[in-house]
């Protein structure tokens, strides 16, 4: 379950009463927002350039479509999934994009945070995440920006 704009991993979907939704959901976006600055704006598994806020302007700046901006769309992801006891703690959010959020927690068995990174980043050498021309585009954007 997605929630567009705030946390995306799929556990977060699931709130017992709906009456701390927003106080949640602010705690979390918050401290998704530090990660993103303190990742100098890169995902923490394929370090690609996330988008945070206004997808058009993203899209006209790294010259990829409006629909691929999804892909990169920053996300708050719990380092340790509430399933497996993960709070909602700042040490516990990292910024994530969209597309690496969404594998992770889509494995039967979630890999650990640090392994999934391994196994994220032998995939990108093989040239095997993300579409190559968004990868292209936002890794070079990330290179250039430092
Ligand atoms: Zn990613």
């Amino acid at each position: 379950m997605i929630h567009r704009g705030l946390s995306s991993c799929p556990q977060s979907g699931r709130w017992r009463s709906t009456r701390n939704i927003k106080s949640m959901t602010t705690r979390i976006a918050h401290f998704r927002a530090q990660a993103y600055v303190a990742q100098r704006e890169l995902c923490y598994y394929c370090r690609c350039k996330m988008c945070i806020s206004d997808p058009a302007k993203f899209a006209r700046s790294h010259g990829i479509s409006v629909p691929q901006v999804r892909q990169v769309q920053c996300t708050a992801e719990h380092l340790t999934s509430r399933r497996d006891g993960g709070t909602d703690t700042r040490s516990n959010i990292a910024a994530a994009c969209w597309h690496c959020n969404k594998l992770r927690h889509a494995r039967k068995t979630p890999l650990a945070a640090d392994r999934y990174r391994d196994y994220v980043q032998r995939r990108i050498s093989r040239g095997a995440w993300h579409d190559r021309f968004l990868l292209k585009s936002l890794r070079q954007s990330a290179h250039s920006s430092q």
